[in-house]
């Protein structure tokens, strides 16, 4: 049974789809599917709100963030209600992972915009006669498409960073997540953001579609690699940039000098927390065969202890798309095909009618299967030995993909040198997944794992346009370059380009 089903249409009225909860398939929601038109009259809007939002400048930009922090704050237990009706994800990870790194977002950038975005001058090396002045400058409207796994903070913390730049947003979240990208509206409407400067339009792909057809300034787009190429297309068509935060196959590498009990639980939740649908969780693991055994019988025994369910007290919820838990049924049914073994899980649980996957721990895997080259986005824990860590790093990087991958190491200054080898965008050293939360550190992928970064000095600029003013400083009547051209003025020029590149001084100087 679907999670969205599209309902029988009305004549004259818009498209609609029905909502069920992937834990109890029970119904929770219709909404509308936010036609072309009025994806258009929606951006119009917000070009109009955001010359107003831009003027108010970073101190009332920032107090609106801040407004928002409190809000979410006094309105958690409502928030973490209706992500958990949506997803069915435990109420802790719910808390933890969409609210309280919602709260650090909305603080952090609240704070820092204004210092990171400031206008500079830059020091010329060799044009001293001028000044050069950057300025960043809002876009204009944004539009932002988000995925379904963590559609709160997902959606939140790129809207955080494009309108503290000064842009208006137009959000358009997961069909099958819309009520948490409503609450993103709803929050920063409570929170006094001016009509018009953040709108959240729901509906499908078609709605997305129309999105970045509309004639908006950036999209920035959370999703996957299939659907981020059609909007990198379109984009370039228009010529409007994109950032694309795609998926992954994040490795886990496991040296020989490793703290097991650490590396065992960290392999536990890299690969089970919010059941395996992050984009950074561990999707396959490299351990070196002297402690193979060891690392397996802890992390069989840990999986064993996981508490699958909705609700209060379970570690591990549902599956929250149910196409996705036919690829993980299928990953799975090809490792074993090709002579891979079961150590626990390795089926749906038969207690739930719900998308439950039981968390699943594979062995005896290689990399002709499936489950160690395609992105799962589930319960799975594909284990693979190997000979040293220069083979780990091998197959580490024999992917598409390249998010994010951690690496366990006592050595923590080896550990970096090996993640210095790693073909992706982010790694973490005796730790996992923690980047997306870090707002400091640029957040993005290599290879298909996407285009731009999010998060960081470079993810907020992300949002602006950058304009280089130089100034001439001194007013001479006319410059060596300019009018007439003659021969004794490229004699000149001669000497001076052998003086300057061509002698130690010269190149000192320039
Ligand atoms: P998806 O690509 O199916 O959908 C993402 C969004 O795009 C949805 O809002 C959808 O309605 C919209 N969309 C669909 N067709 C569109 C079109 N033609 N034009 C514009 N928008 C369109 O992805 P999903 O299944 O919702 O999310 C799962 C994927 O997201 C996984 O691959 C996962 O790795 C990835 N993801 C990446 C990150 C990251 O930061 N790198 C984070 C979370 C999830």
């Amino acid at each position: 049974m679907a999670v969205v089903e599209p309902l029988p249409d009305l004549p004259g009225q818009r498209r609609r789809l029905r909502l069920r909860s992937p834990a109890t398939l029970e119904i929770i929601a219709e909404i509308e599917v936010h036609t072309a038109d009025d994806v258009r009259a929606v951006v119009e809007r917000a070009r109009k709100a955001q010359l107003h939002w831009a003027e108010l400048g970073f101190a009332e930009r920032g107090r609106v963030l801040r407004r928002a922090v409190h809000e979410l704050l006094a309105r958690q237990d409502e928030f973490v209600a209706t992500i958990e009706q949506e997803t069915g994800k435990p109420a802790f990870e719910a808390l933890s992972a969409e609210i309280a790194t919602s709260c650090d977002a909305l603080e952090f950038w609240a704070k820092r915009a204004r210092k990171l975005l400031a206008e500079r001058i830059v020091p010329l090396h060799l044009m001293k006669t001028k000044k050069l002045r950057l300025v960043y400058k809002p876009l204009g409207v944004v539009g932002i498409i988000t995925p379904w796994n963590f559609p709160f903070v997902l959606a939140l913390n790129p809207c955080a960073q494009a309108l503290m730049a000064g842009n208006a947003v137009v959000l358009k979240p997961s069909e099958v997540t819309p009520n948490a990208g409503r609450l993103v509206e709803e929050l920063f409407r409570a929170a006094g953001l001016p009509e018009g400067v953040l709108t959240c339009v729901t509906g499908d792909g078609e709605t997305g579609a129309a999105l970045v057809e509309a004639g908006v300034d950036k999209i920035s787009f959370t999703g996957s690699v299939r659907t981020g190429r059609k909007v990198a297309e379109v984009c370039g068509r228009n010529l409007i940039p994109c950032t694309l935060e795609l998926g992954g196959k994040d490795p886990m590498v496991v040296c020989a000098d490793a703290d097991l009990e650490r590396a065992s639980s960290g392999a536990v939740y890299g690969a089970f927390a919010n059941a395996g649908q992050v984009c950074v969780s561990t999707e396959r693991v490299y351990v070196v065969d002297a402690v193979a055994d060891e690392f397996l019988r802890r992390v069989v025994e840990k999986t064993g202890r996981l508490r699958q369910g909705t609700g209060g007290e379970s570690d591990v919820g549902p599956m929250i798309w149910p196409p996705q838990l036919e690829i993980v049924e299928r990953h799975v049914e090809d490792a074993l095909q090709r002579g891979a073994r079961v150590l626990t899980g390795g089926r749906r649980n038969p207690e739930y009618d719900g998308y439950f996957y039981e968390p699943t721990v594979l062995a005896d895997v290689d990399h002709e299967m499936l489950v160690m080259r395609e992105e799962s986005f589930g319960p799975l824990l594909p284990v693979m030995r190997v000979r040293d860590e220069a083979e780990a790093l091998r197959l580490a990087n024999d992917s598409a993909y390249g998010l994010n991958a951690n690496i366990w190491t006592r050595d923590k200054r080896r550990g970096t040198e090996l993640a210095r080898q790693l073909r992706s965008g982010c790694a973490v050293v005796n730790d996992c997944m923690i980047t997306y939360g870090i707002p400091e550190s640029p957040f993005g992928g290599v290879g298909e794992s996407g285009i731009g970064r999010v998060n960081g000095e470079l993810g907020l600029k992300s949002f602006c346009s950058v304009q280089s003013i130089v100034v001439d400083r001194f007013g001479s009547k006319a410059e060596a370059l300019w009018f007439p051209y003659h021969a004794r003025k490229a004699r000149w020029l001669r000497r001076v380009m052998r003086l300057l590149w061509g002698t130690p001084l010269g190149r000192w100087l320039s």
